[in-house]
């Protein structure tokens, strides 16, 4: 350790907490010293723990600390910053207060009188939990609308992030309209079995998939062909579930309704449209723009990008 690091380490600290409270740059040199030769904690590790001792001893919560650097000033990040910024903000010590600009595209039942609203927003570039703690200066949010949520903080629970409203987070409806589409690309890895040629309820505003001549709301009905796939996407971090309709799928896989239909009856058989796909669509890559809700994408555009098709990859495998 040099002791360059360790006055710049002290300035550094003080000089955070001066608004709240003088600290003595002795105690602080102390805390390192003893951090250093009783605990053994590198160098590089001793800012978050000296933050968090000197907040505990003057009672200096993470808001007073972090929250009002600069209240001002409305600097939206895109959700998909939002890890990076968590873990800088971790690595430093320090709460993630962040601005973004998201619509507010599902909302759950909060499970207590305490919380406003909580959902799912999305800007665009991902998609995250947002909990607004009840605050009588705070709109009730609707699902649909864009909102503008100033100094709101990053936090993780089992490895999901999300966003959390807190008494100095301002929100208010955002004058910008936002697009809440969201772009994945991967390799197909599987296709569902309720893809290719399938069979929807007719009752009014229901058209779920029949299955076995059965609608999960209606009973039994004569359901109407139809045509889509509904399959899993992997970029080797992340999977969605996209669901493409009969015209989508009939781009990827040149097979429209008329088709799929006289392919079944020569066959006797309905799977054969979903297994043909099958053999055409595993192992491509395709990119897919649509609305994602949790981890489904209702696909508005997709492409296919180039990539290893799977028989390539196992002619290659033969060859090696
Ligand atoms: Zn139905």
């Amino acid at each position: 350790m040099s002791d360059n690091n360790t006055s710049d380490l002290v300035e550094d600290v003080v000089e955070l907490f001066d608004e709240d409270v003088s600290i003595d740059p002795e105690a602080v040199e102390q805390a390192i010293e003893k951090f250093r030769g009783e605990y053994k904690i590198p160098q590089d590790e001793l800012r978050p723990l000296l933050v968090s001792q000197f907040q505990d001893k003057h009672d200096i919560a993470d808001e007073e600390l972090f929250g009002d650097s600069d209240p001002d000033e409305f600097d939206p990040i895109s959700l998909s910053e939002m890890e990076e910024i968590y873990e800088t903000a971790q690595a430093n010590g320090q709460n993630a207060w962040v601005d973004v600009i998201v619509k507010f595209t599902q909302a759950w039942e909060p499970n207590t009188d305490s919380i406003q609203n909580v959902g799912l927003v999305a800007d665009g570039t991902g998609q995250t939990k947002l909990t607004v703690w009840s605050n009588k200066e705070f709109p009730v949010l609707e699902e649909g609308e864009t909102y503008r949520l100033e100094n709101v903080v990053i936090e993780e629970y089992q490895g999901d992030l999300s966003l959390s409203s807190t008494p100095n987070s301002t929100i208010e409806v955002a004058e910008e309209s936002i697009e809440d589409t969201n772009t994945f690309e991967g390799v197909i890895l599987e296709l569902n079995d309720t893809s290719g040629l399938i069979k929807r309820c007719p009752e009014d505003e229901c058209s779920r998939v029949v299955t076995d001549g059965r609608c999960s709301v209606h009973g039994n009905v004569e359901g109407e062909f139809d045509l889509r796939v509904k399959a899993i996407l992997d970029n080797g971090f992340d999977s969605r579930t996209v669901y493409l309709d009969a015209d989508l799928t009939e781009e990827v896989t040149g097979i429209d309704l008329e088709t799929a239909e006289q392919k079944a009856q020569d066959a006797l058989d309905v799977s054969v449209v979903r297994n043909e796909m099958e053999e055409m669509l595993v192992g491509r890559y395709l990119e897919v723009t649509g609305s994602m809700y949790d981890n489904n994408i209702f696909v508005d555009e997709a492409e296919f990008q180039i990539g290893p098709r799977e028989e390539d990859v196992d002619a290659i495998e033969q060859l090696a």
